[in-house]
């Protein structure tokens, strides 16, 4: 069987934004966007050395609708819940909330110098399960399996399974009805990688470092761009003259209504009404 490469789409350049308490970050997908990248809803980086761009943080606020992924690359963030999650994010550890019907959390930084870099996404939920119990999981860097790959670089699997040269790998968060694919790709100069992804899945390609071609017959995305990639059943990643870096994502489209408001990803306006009726009235996180 030949794998069939999928073609780069659509390129999106992140843009400058704040969000939280004035946290300065790089806004990759936004929910403006949201019926492109199903079931994606967001992509964030964040990424200063300057703490007056992150002090601020995200103080407390409610989640409803979807799931929010906080990766770090760098730098030191506090996590606090109203389920009495405490959970202290380190350098390649991951966050993965699973909002449901309700969460009041808050997102600060744990550190009032240097460098502060991750990313956060928001992956929807199907409509059967927007209403789901509240779940928070997290994992810390030694906790999410790591590949050395045969000519150099490696591979971290944060979320999904499939077959590479004849190994399974399994990532380190389960059980997520999307099926999500999150790895980290780090590739060595010139290094070709080859992964296998389901035909019918969004699949988009962050690069955060260095420059990667995603397509052979297309310019490589450079770091800080973000490639759409069309119909396949595999991606091929080259590094160009230089190491570099990615998030592979990828998850099954779920094909419904979205409706987003700040922190609410329902199916209907009504939805949002109630989910900004219920923080009202103290009943969204119970
Ligand atoms: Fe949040």
């Amino acid at each position: 069987m030949t794998d069939t490469f999928r073609q780069l789409g659509s390129v999106l350049q992140g843009q400058p934004t704040s969000d939280g308490a004035g946290v300065k970050l790089k806004r990759i997908v936004s929910p403006q966007q949201k019926q492109a990248f199903d079931p994606f809803i967001l992509l964030d980086e964040f990424a200063s050395e300057h703490a007056g761009d992150y002090i601020a943080g995200f103080p407390e606020h409610p989640h409803r609708g979807f799931e929010t992924v906080t990766y770090m690359l760098a730098g030191a963030m506090l996590h606090r819940d109203h389920l009495g999650n405490e959970g202290h994010l380190r350098p390649g550890g991951v966050q993965w909330m699973t909002a449901g019907r309700g969460i009041i959390h808050s997102e600060m930084p744990e550190q009032e110098n240097g460098l502060l870099r991750g990313f956060q996404l928001w992956i929807n939920l199907p409509a059967r399960e927007k209403m789901t119990q509240p779940r928070y999981q997290e994992f810390s860097a030694e906790q999410i399996p790591a590949f050395e790959l045969a000519d150099g670089g490696t591979l971290k699997v944060i979320a999904g399974d499939f077959e590479l040269n004849g190994q399974h790998l399994a990532g380190a968060v389960k059980g997520i009805s999307t099926a999500p694919l999150y790895l980290d790709i780090a590739l060595a100069k010139a290094q070709t990688l080859v992964i296998p992804v389901p035909p019918q899945h969004t699949v988009l390609v962050y690069v955060y470092d260095g420059t990667l071609a995603v397509d052979t017959g297309r310019q490589p995305l450079n770091a800080g761009q973000l490639g759409h990639m069309l119909k396949g059943d595999a991606i091929r990643l080259t590094a160009q003259d230089q190491p570099a870096r990615c998030l592979l994502i990828a998850a099954a489209p779920l094909h419904e209504p979205v409706v987003q408001s700040g922190p609410f990803v329902m199916n209907t306006h009504e939805e949002i009404e109630q989910a900004y009726r219920d923080y009202r009235d103290g009943v969204l996180a119970q």
